[in-house]
C-alpha cells in the first residue's frame, strides 16, 4: 500500500489524535475498505491504488462542471469522470477458457487479451453527446514511477509489421472495423487512436470501440512486464471531455488463464485481509451485544486527495466505534469474574494474580 500515513492535515477528531486512531487501523483496513465491504463512502473504480494523482484542472472541476478541459498535462489522468452523458463501459462476458482471446475481469477491473485480437468495449452514453464528438483511447503506465514514458509498441514489432497502413508502427492501440479511426501524437508524444462518436444502431444501447493491442505486456524494449492502463475518453469537437473510463489491460498469450490465477490471488489476498481484520471485527457480530439498524449514507466527493481524507477520517471513526464496542465487551467479561482488583483489560493476568 503506497496510502500516506502521515499527518498530512490537521487532526479532525476532538478524542483522541488522529494519528493514534490511524495507527490503530491495520494496514490492510483501507484497501478492505475500498473494496466495497463498507460502503459509507463511494469507492472509486477503477483506479490503481498505488497510481498517483496529478492535481489537474479536470479533477479540480470533478463531478459538477459541464464540461472539463482536456488535459494536457504529462500524465493522462486515470480517474473515472461518468460527465453528464453518465459515460460507461461494459464488455462482453467470455469467461477464463483456454481458448478464448478477450476477456475482461470485473473484480479487477482488467482486460486480458492477445495480441492484435479484437477486444470489444461497449461503450454506454445515457445522453447523446454533441455532434462532432470523438472517442479516445490512451494507454498509460500503471504505476507511478512508469507514468511519465510514453507507451509505445517495442522495436522488434514496430519494425517487423505489415498489413495496416492507417495505423502508425508505433503505436500499441488501433481501432478495428472502421474507416473513420485516426491516430494522433500530443504535445508529450503520447500516442492516441480516435473514432467519432457514433449513436447506437437502431436496437442496440451501445456502440462498440474495437481495439487491438498491437504487442505483448512481456514485450522487451516495449512494455517490459509493465501493466499498462487504457483511458476512454469522450470529448466534444472542440476537445473539451465530456467523460472519461479507464481500465487495466494485460496482453499476453493466455487471457484466460491469467485472468484466473489473478483473480483467485485477489480472493486469496481478500480472505487474508478480513482475517487481519477479525480482532476489530468481532464485537460487531457479538450476538451479546445489542444490534442496532445504522442509517448509512453514501455520497460523491470531488477529487481523489478529497475521498482519501474522508475515507480516513471515516475508518478513524468506524475503528473508535469498533474499540468503543470492544471495550464494552470487556467490562461486560470482567464484571461476569468479578475480579478483585485492577481495571486492566487483560482479563487474563487478572485471573493469574488471583
Ligand atoms: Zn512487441
Amino acid at each position: 500500500m503506497d496510502l500516506p500515513s502521515d499527518g498530512a492535515m490537521e487532526p479532525p477528531l476532538s478524542q483522541e489524535t488522529f494519528e493514534d486512531l490511524w495507527s490503530l487501523l491495520p494496514a490492510s483496513n483501507i484497501q478492505a475498505g475500498m473494496l466495497g465491504s463498507d460502503p459509507v463512502l463511494l469507492p472509486l473504480s477503477g483506479v490503481p491504488q498505488d497510481f498517483e494523482y496529478p492535481l489537474t484542472a479536470v479533477q479540480e472541476e470533478g463531478v459538477s462542471s459541464t464540461f472539463a478541459p482536456v488535459p494536457t498535462s504529462a500524465v493522462p489522468s486515470t480517474e473515472d469522470y461518468p460527465g453528464q452523458h453518465a459515460l460507461k463501459l461494459e464488455f462482453p462476458q467470455n469467461g477464463t477458457a483456454k481458448s478464448v482471446t478477450c476477456t475482461y475481469s470485473p473484480d479487477l477491473n482488467k482486460l486480458f487479451c492477445q495480441s492484435a485480437k479484437t477486444c470489444p468495449v461497449m461503450i454506454h452514453v445515457q445522453s447523446v453527446p454533441p455532434g462532432g464528438a470523438v472517442v479516445r483511447a490512451v494507454a498509460v503506465y500503471k504505476k507511478s514511477e512508469h507514468v511519465a514514458e510514453v507507451v509505445r509498441r517495442c522495436p522488434h514489432h514496430e519494425r517487423s509489421e505489415h498489413g495496416d497502413d492507417f495505423a502508425p508502427r508505433n503505436h500499441l492501440i488501433r481501432v478495428e472495423g472502421t474507416s473513420q479511426a485516426y491516430y494522433s501524437e500530443d504535445a508529450n508524444g503520447r500516442h492516441s487512436a480516435c473514432v467519432p462518436y457514433e449513436v447506437p444502431q437502431v436496437g442496440s444501447e451501445c456502440t462498440v470501440l474495437l481495439l487491438n493491442y498491437m504487442c505483448n505486456s512481456s514485450c522487451m524494449g516495449g512494455m517490459n512486464r509493465r501493466p499498462i492502463m487504457t483511458i476512454i475518453t469522450l470529448e466534444s469537437k472542440e476537445g473539451l471531455l465530456l467523460g472519461r473510463r479507464s481500465f487495466e489491460v494485460r496482453i499476453c498469450a493466455c487471457p484466460g488463464r491469467d485472468r484466473r490465477t489473478e483473480e483467485e490471488n485477489l480472493e486469496k489476498k481478500e480472505q487474508k485481509t478480513s482475517v487481519k481484520r477479525a480482532p476489530v471485527m468481532t464485537p460487531l457480530s457479538d450476538s451479546t451485544l445489542p444490534k442496532k439498524e445504522e442509517e448509512i449514507f453514501m455520497f460523491k466527493v470531488k477529487g481523489r486527495e478529497r475521498y482519501e481524507m474522508l475515507k480516513r477520517i471515516n475508518d478513524a471513526l468506524e475503528s473508535q466505534d469498533n474499540l468503543q464496542k470492544l471495550a464494552m465487551k470487556c467490562k461486560k467479561c470482567r464484571e461476569d469474574i468479578k475480579p478483585k482488583k485492577g481495571k486492566r483489560l487483560l482479563v487474563k493476568d487478572e485471573q493469574d494474580s488471583e
